[in-house]
């Protein structure tokens, strides 16, 4: 059994880590080790903010911990609002507003065929000898017109999944994770070595 802290204080993320990693990892909360570990998300990349994740609770922790930094790339808005997905609308974790903010961008692109986007996931490993290891995922779908399914966080009920031909917030756990960007980049960081 490998344990990992998943360096996040987002709940919804802890349960797909769980989800996707399945038996063979313990993955513990800060909570259920009594941390409170504050980082600001400064970094302009991905894995930036990710690696500065992972660094911080492992060094506070003493074990390895295990950050994803993601968000939702809208091709139609340049890419936003990508690192910034989080904050779009202002304050850091309001996805209603954050959802609403999104759909008043994307007014003007009434062609369902061009509102492409992504979401990516950026993981990273840190051990507590300091050494790391990355990997990154991402699916492809497009922005709905409306909110579509009641499931998922953040902007799922308005991302239609080319690969499951509905939304995310429509979808069961099992399907989300069976093509999600966290699970693409858990995969792929699951591909290198990892040490026990
Ligand atoms: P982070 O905590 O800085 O990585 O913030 C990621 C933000 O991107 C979240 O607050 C969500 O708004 C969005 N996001 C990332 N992954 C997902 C997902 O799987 N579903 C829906 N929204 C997501």
């Amino acid at each position: 059994m490998i344990t990992l802290v998943a360096a996040t204080n987002n709940p919804h993320k802890i349960i797909e880590f769980r989800e996707i990693l399945g038996k063979n990892f313990d993955v513990k909360s800060l909570k259920d080790l009594g941390l409170k570990v504050e980082v600001e998300e400064d970094a302009d990349s991905f894995y930036g903010n990710a690696y500065k994740k992972a660094k911080a609770v492992s060094d506070a922790s003493g074990f390895a911990a295990l950050a994803d930094d993601s968000g939702l790339i809208v091709d139609a808005l340049g890419g936003a609002p990508g690192v910034y997905s989080a904050r779009y609308a202002g304050t850091d974790g309001d996805d209603e507003a954050n959802r609403k903010k999104l759909l008043k961008e994307m007014a003007g692109v009434t062609d369902f065929g061009k509102r492409t986007a992504r979401f990516h996931s950026s993981v990273v490993i840190v051990y507590p000898d300091g050494t790391s290891i990355a990997g990154a995922g991402d699916t492809e779908g497009k922005i709905l017109f409306e909110e579509k399914g009641a499931g998922g966080f953040g902007y799922d009920c308005l991302f239609y999944s080319d690969d499951l031909g509905k939304s995310f917030g429509e979808a069961t756990p099992e399907e989300k994770n069976s093509v999600s960007h966290r699970s693409r980049a858990l995969y792929d960081i699951l591909a290198s070595e990892i040490k026990g």
